[in-house]
């Protein structure tokens, strides 16, 4: 069943971005096969918030609709301190999704894969588990993968298989990059959290020295969700068992009760070590393309890891609509130029995301003056500033010249244009 069938794309990897790519890539009319090395596609992991450069792809995909009926549209994202609970800024969601034109959603990672997978087998991918790659050739006019079963070819190869993705040494020899810190999740029924006085209509995030906590309501409302994460004092000492449940309840002690309460409903018997790597600003070689983790796996403050998977699969394949549109055949398809119009794009945009999550979450983290400093910045924002997320949540650009023109504000496109 394994043998070389004729496709247009091999994708390999069945997370989020892989499927997100099979997706878009087959609604091109492209004929789409989808290596997995599970013996199930699914996610584990508890909730995902997804913004409005998302949710404005997945309209054009036609999954919103499906999407936000597992999901929950949140009123605000509310960050408070996690010593004393009081509150630093917000984003007015609502506001949010007008200036946008599309929501910000939390959904149950298997509610986001369950769509992108159902989506996949109705325009007919050609979806394959059991099937671990192993290694990469490129091939005349193509490339092809290898795996125990032998060998398959196609135009063109989506490595799209996550932090430890068996396709980026192709590129990079670079590792991954430990944060020290460690996230544990917990979705529970939402009446398990009745007595803790919490938010069910916001996303809560509560910043504090070396820690963090988030909170909210998944599954219209059914389930709650919270993200327990702290710096492991055992990984700074080097020490291989790090992140044990007994680090969680000393990273939290002396955190305000809202959190406190929440600590029990962690989940205890697995957590989430923080890894991501440093960006590289090129994904492409030959006809093989990193996507998602695989290229730019982040540390999740800005939430927009999976967000940027399905930005990739999107810009890729609105770069295949082109040359359709423009009147190639499939056969007659540009893959270098696709590739590189991928290229040219989307690494420079994550490698502004992955950079800026790294600062952002050491400011979540600070302690002492810098933490008194930080909340009152944080407090004097204004709640209709979008200035520090218009270039995450516009739209997605396919050129860098896009880019560079969207939602830039006024202020730095002076002083851009001044260091000229
Ligand atoms: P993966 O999900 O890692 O999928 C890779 C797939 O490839 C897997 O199915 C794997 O089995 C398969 N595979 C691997 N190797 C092979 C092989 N050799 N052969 C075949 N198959 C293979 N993102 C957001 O957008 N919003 C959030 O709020 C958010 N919160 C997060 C919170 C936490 C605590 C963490 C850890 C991450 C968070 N993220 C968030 C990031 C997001 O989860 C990831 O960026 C996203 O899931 C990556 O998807 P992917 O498909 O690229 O990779």
């Amino acid at each position: 069943s394994k043998a070389t069938s004729a496709v247009d794309v091999l994708v390999v990897g069945g997370g989020i971005g892989g499927l997100a790519a099979a997706v878009a890539l087959t609604q091109q009319g492209l004929r789409v096969r989808v290596l997995e090395r599970a013996a199930e596609f699914g996610e584990v992991g508890a909730g995902l918030q997804i913004a409005p450069n998302c949710t404005r792809i997945l309209d054009q995909w036609g999954l919103l609709d499906e999407v936000k009926s597992l999901g929950v549209l949140p009123r605000n994202i509310v960050m408070k301190d996690a010593v004393d609970g009081s509150e630093l800024t917000r984003l007015d969601l609502a506001a949010t999704e007008a200036r946008y034109g599309y929501p910000y959603m939390v959904i149950h990672r298997s509610d986001l894969h369950g769509t992108l997978l159902r989506a996949a087998r109705a325009v007919g991918v050609d979806l394959v588990t059991n099937v671990a790659v192993s290694g990469y050739e490129q091939t005349e006019g193509g490339a092809a993968v290898v795996h125990a079963e032998g060998r398959e070819e196609a135009p063109v190869v989506i490595a799209a298989d996550g932090l430890h993705s068996v396709a980026r040494p192709l590129i990079s020899d670079d590792e991954p990059v430990s944060s020290s810190y460690v996230a544990y999740r917990g979705a529970v029924p939402i009446d398990q959290v009745a007595a803790n006085d919490v938010s069910t209509d916001d996303v809560v995030v509560y910043v504090g020295p070396q820690r963090h906590f988030v909170q909210y309501a998944l599954r219209g409302g059914e389930m709650f969700n919270q993200v327990a994460v702290f710096e492991s004092p055992k990984a700074l000492a080097g020490e291989e068992d790090w992140g044990t449940p007994d680090e969680l309840d000393d990273a939290f002690a002396g955190s305000c009760e809202q959190v406190t309460k929440g600590l029990p409903l962690m989940w205890r018997d697995r957590w989430w070590r923080m890894f991501d790597r440093d960006p590289i600003l090129n994904w492409v070689t030959g006809r093989v393309a990193l996507l998602g983790d695989a290229a730019h796996p982040p540390l999740q403050y800005l939430a927009q890891g999976a967000v940027m998977a399905i930005e990739d699969a999107w810009v890729l394949s609105e770069h295949v609509g082109r040359q359709l549109a423009a009147g190639r055949s499939v056969a007659e398809l540009d893959w270098d130029g696709v590739l590189s119009a991928y290229d040219a794009v989307r690494p420079e945009h994550c490698r502004r995301v992955l950079t800026t999550a790294r600062a952002w979450g050491e400011l979540w983290h600070v302690d002492g003056e810098a933490r008194v400093w930080r909340n009152a910045v944080l407090r004097e924002r204004s709640v209709d500033d979008y200035s520090y997320v218009d270039w995450l949540y516009g739209p997605t650009a396919l050129t860098p010249d896009e880019e560079a023109d969207m939602f830039v504000p006024e202020s730095q496109r002076q002083a851009a244009a001044t260091s000229v």
